[in-house]
């Protein structure tokens, strides 16, 4: 019954839940830890979680469904118009509305080769045509991307800090990108990682707006802002990129309790400094012990990285999981030699080092 696009679907396939693994190995989920979905290991900030609790009292009434409020927050922090701020049930959701309003079937999309899995999902759900261009060193190749674009490019995807690779690209890089562009392809910058990047030259999106109309920014509070749970992202853009994407999207997709916590968090700085600061030392304790095991990894600029173990990778994956570590496979990527991981609290990043040797040792 479905449409073609729809067929040929894979679903997005999530880390493994804690509870289906404690279920699995007959554990307390307690005793497991999951390094497997780029979560904030921190647990929410204190502020969200009281202005979360505070909006339960409205759980009968609809939420603002233009999200004045948090709207407001980011316009200010960004220093941009309120205007140009879509708001999304994370920003999985936003990517697929921009997908739907500005692609259809005669189109090609664009994305690099070991790119976000929603990018190629959201493409064929429309029954567009998902052109992958190979990468460079595991990163976006640019300006490949640039020189796939043809006469039926609609939209090109570029994840900066790239998932799974934890790739990234500096300013210089991509503002030659943005300029070989042609305005009328849209370029969807993902920066859902980008608060970890602290200064170094990043190619802030935000900045880039004023001088690329044809630039959506996207980001999430579900990574350094840690409300995963709760589903909220958003887009800066034009003013006119944001009335097309406002005009499609659900009426209510952000609910209360999630807009709530989103505008709370934005305030509690604190919060973000030491998710960054966790995020940094703990990168660096998988660092030195992936250079002791002499592992090779991709240097990575998100909260993740991927480390190869080689072509036994499942079964390192398979081990973990016995020792209670769910880590993620990333063979769905095309990196079937690596496993990714997200940096945890420094003792949840010594269990999977330990476990991680126990396992390469157990496989000989
Ligand atoms: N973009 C990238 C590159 C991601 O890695 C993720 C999360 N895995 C998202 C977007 C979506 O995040 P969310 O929907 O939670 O905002």
């Amino acid at each position: 019954l479905a449409v073609r696009g729809v067929q040929a679907l894979s679903p997005y396939q999530p880390g493994k839940p804690i509870e289906e693994l404690a279920r699995e190995l007959g554990l307390d989920p307690a005793a497991i830890i999951k390094l497997a979905s780029n979560e904030n290991p921190l647990g929410p900030s204190e502020k969200a979680l009281a202005a979360a609790r505070e909006a339960l009292a409205d759980l009968c009434l609809y939420p603002d469904g233009n999200g004045f409020e948090l709207k407001q927050a980011l316009a200010k922090r960004f220093g941009v118009e309120m205007s140009q701020i879509t708001l999304g049930n994370g920003s999985n959701d936003i990517l697929e509305v921009i997908a739907r309003c500005f692609a259809d079937a005669d189109a090609e999309v664009i994305f690099s080769q070991y790119a976000f899995a929603v990018y190629p999902l959201v493409t064929q759900a429309i029954g567009a045509r998902g052109v992958a261009v190979p990468a460079r060193d595991w990163g976006h190749d640019l300006d490949a991307m640039a020189a796939a674009v043809t006469d039926r490019t609609k939209l090109i995807f570029v994840a900066n800090p790239n998932n799974p690779t934890g790739t990234v690209h500096h300013g210089d890089a991509m503002l030659a990108f943005l300029e070989k562009v042609p305005e009328r392809v849209l370029v969807v910058l993902d920066e859902a990682y980008c608060e970890y990047l602290q200064g170094d030259g990043y190619a802030d999106g935000v900045e880039l707006l004023s001088r690329f109309p044809n630039l959506i920014v996207c980001r999430t509070f579900s990574k350094a802002w840690g409300l995963a749970a709760l589903r909220v992202g958003y887009s800066i853009s034009s003013p006119e990129i944001a009335d097309i994407l406002n005009r499609v999207r659900q009426p209510f997709n952000v609910d209360s309790i999630a807009l709530a916590a989103a505008t709370a968090v934005l305030a509690d700085e604190d919060y973000l400094k030491r998710s960054c600061d966790v995020n940094a030392a703990g990168m660096k304790q998988l660092e030195t012990a992936f250079a002791e095991m002499a592992l090779p990894y991709i240097p990575s600029s998100g909260n993740f990285i991927a480390v190869e173990v080689g072509e036994r990778a499942g079964d390192v994956y398979q081990g973990l999981l016995q020792r209670g570590v769910i880590v993620r496979p990333v063979g769905g990527y095309g990196m079937p030699r690596h496993l990714r991981v997200s940096i945890g609290l420094p003792e949840e990043n010594a269990r999977f080092v330990e476990a991680l040797k126990q396992t390469l040792e157990s496989l000989g």
